[in-house]
């Protein structure tokens, strides 16, 4: 017998639903990194859960570059934290770039970092050293969980707040 079958990959994959709750934050990720001293010490929008899908299966066996989901304040604040891992040069104007998603395989260690610029580039930066990025990411989670947990004990019932009212509330 396939011994794959016992890996659960449903689990593993964002359904349908969570792919359309993130995609708010790849169309308007300049916009949400531009303003983060606005919204992140506002819990319900730090701990946006995103499903960005940064998981790899090879044979079965998943190498998680991050596991799904990923908050939103851990994410931005990775990105911003570390330009060296995760911005680049807009290959039109020159200006940086923060990317708004990050996948790659661990096979060959290669990253495609995904964003757009304000002249209108839009595309990907191909790079190497998928391990260290993960691994960035996943220490800012790290650090952020003791952040979550009290989120969720002091205010029971309260729910992680929308990319809509984000974006509303960036407007304002
Ligand atoms: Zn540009």
């Amino acid at each position: 017998m396939d011994k794959n079958i016992f890996i659960k990959k449903s689990a593993l994959r964002p359904t349908e639903e969570q792919r359309l709750l993130t995609k708010p934050f790849y169309q308007n990720a300049n916009t949400i990194f531009q303003h983060f001293d606005d919204w992140k010490d506002i819990d319900r929008f730090y701990f946006i859960p995103l499903y960005m899908e940064m998981t790899y299966s090879i044979n079965g066996i998943v190498a998680e570059l991050a596991p799904d989901p990923v908050w939103l304040g851990s994410f931005v604040q990775t990105i911003r934290n570390h330009p060296d891992l995760f911005q680049f040069q807009c290959p039109m104007c020159g200006k940086p770039v923060l990317p708004y998603r990050f996948v790659g395989s661990p096979l060959s260690g290669r990253v495609d970092l995904e964003g757009y610029c304000a002249c209108g580039w839009k595309g990907y930066q191909t790079v190497s050293g998928w391990f260290v990025r993960g691994e960035a990411l996943r220490k800012q989670m790290a650090a952020d969980t003791l952040r979550y947990h009290k989120f969720r004990i002091l205010h029971p019932g309260t729910r992680p707040a929308t990319f809509e009212e984000l974006l509303d509330t960036l407007k304002r």
